[in-house]
């Protein structure tokens, strides 16, 4: 078994909030093309500028030992990356040794066969993308997705032992129809669901992100006139709210990123399968981890990197005050309109979201 990670002091940002959730992109590649993420013929990154599952290991621990105590593993699609067990067996080690938590984001391709090992080496929940229950629909938005397999990977992660929750991004003209029924579904299967709003990721066609913007004001007053929804308080640090839905007991959540601004209590920060360190989202400020494992520098002392990286953690995110604004998704803007989004965009994209 590898050593404790010594314990070093916490990492506050300079308006005073605790970094404690790491964001932990494994990989930019993807079963999955879906139309709010990827472009259909989108190009991965080279091999070689993708961190080793021993590099991500190494980055995870030095978080961890700087009071980090909760890492999501996400991607691209976490599951598809090779070996990817490894790496949460390493960073199932630290669980009860500075750790609190272990999950991942997938979009549930390759559960039904991951579920048990994921549950083995401490994970407890995963969150399991999910926006439509038709299975046509299905591999339109995915372009290459199935349904079935991702059902049956639902049920095998139940039957490990698994806490799922379900996210649905909401989309206009695509599954706004659906929601009523989503949220049944999950309540059926005593499954909490939380609904993101879709964000200006991924280089997609002109117009595209304007035609699928659907703000979850609408989806709020949507549910609210079919459902009975009593507001909870459920403090995740992050822009989820919540309320529980008297007709099936369960809960669902909402993700506004666009229309809330959600930072005064942000603890979270996000690094690339390639190294980059966003410590926050909205911003393009980032710093490269990568040299701190690799060639000449190799040796740089990572734990500095990481704190001068949060030393510039800023106070808000810029996407409310910019992309909120309906015009930001006009299909006529100019590159140059896009420069700055396409940057996060790509940021958001290797960070799994
Ligand atoms: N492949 C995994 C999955 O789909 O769950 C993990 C990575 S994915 C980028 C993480 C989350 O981001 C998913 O829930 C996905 O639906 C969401 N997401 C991707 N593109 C989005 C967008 N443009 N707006 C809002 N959410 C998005
Ligand atoms: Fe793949 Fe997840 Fe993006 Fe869909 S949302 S293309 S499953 S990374």
């Amino acid at each position: 078994m590898e050593s404790v990670p010594t314990a070093l002091p916490p990492l506050v940002d300079p308006f005073g909030r605790r970094v404690s959730y790491l964001r932990l992109s494994v990989t930019d590649r993807c079963d999955f093309r879906c139309a709010y993420c990827m472009a259909e013929d989108v190009q991965f990154l080279p091999k070689r500028d993708v961190l080793s599952l021993e590099e991500l290991e190494q980055i995870a621990r030095a978080f961890v030992s700087m009071g980090v105590t909760k890492i999501r593993v996400t991607g691209g699609e976490p599951l598809v990356r090779r070996n990817v067990m490894q790496l949460f067996t390493g960073l199932g080690g630290l669980l009860g040794r500075g750790l609190g938590e272990l999950t991942v984001t997938t979009n549930g391709s390759q559960l039904e066969r991951m579920a048990s090992p994921l549950f083995a080496a401490g994970v407890r929940r995963v969150n399991v993308s999910l926006d439509t229950l038709k299975p046509e629909r299905f591999r339109a938005l995915t372009r290459r997705g199935d349904l079935s397999p991702v059902l049956a990977g639902l049920q095998a992660a139940r039957n490990a032992g698994l806490k799922v929750k379900i996210n649905t991004v909401a989309l206009k003209g695509f599954n706004e129809d659906e929601l009523e029924d989503l949220v049944l579904w999950a309540g059926a299967q005593k499954l909490d669901l939380t609904f993101i709003e879709v964000m200006p990721m991924g280089e997609l066609p002109a117009g595209t992100r304007l035609a699928q913007f659907l703000p979850l004001t609408e989806v709020q007053a949507r549910l609210g006139a079919r459902f009975q929804l009593t507001p909870i308080a459920k403090d995740t640090g992050g822009p989820s709210r919540y309320w529980r839905v008297a007709e099936t007991g369960c809960d669902i959540g909402l993700i506004a990123p666009m229309t809330e601004n959600f930072c005064g209590s942000c603890n979270r920060v996000r690094l690339t399968c390639t190294g980059t360190l966003y410590p926050c989202l909205g911003k393009t400020s980032a710093r490269e981890l990568r040299p701190a494992l690799r060639g000449e520098k190799a040796g740089t002392n990572l734990e500095a990197e990481i704190r001068s990286a949060i030393a510039d953690k800023p106070k808000g995110h810029e996407f409310a005050l910019h992309l909120a604004d309906a015009s930001r998704f006009d299909a006529s803007r100019s590159d140059e309109t896009c420069a700055n989004e396409t940057a996060i965009a790509r940021a958001m994209h290797t960070t799994g979201g």
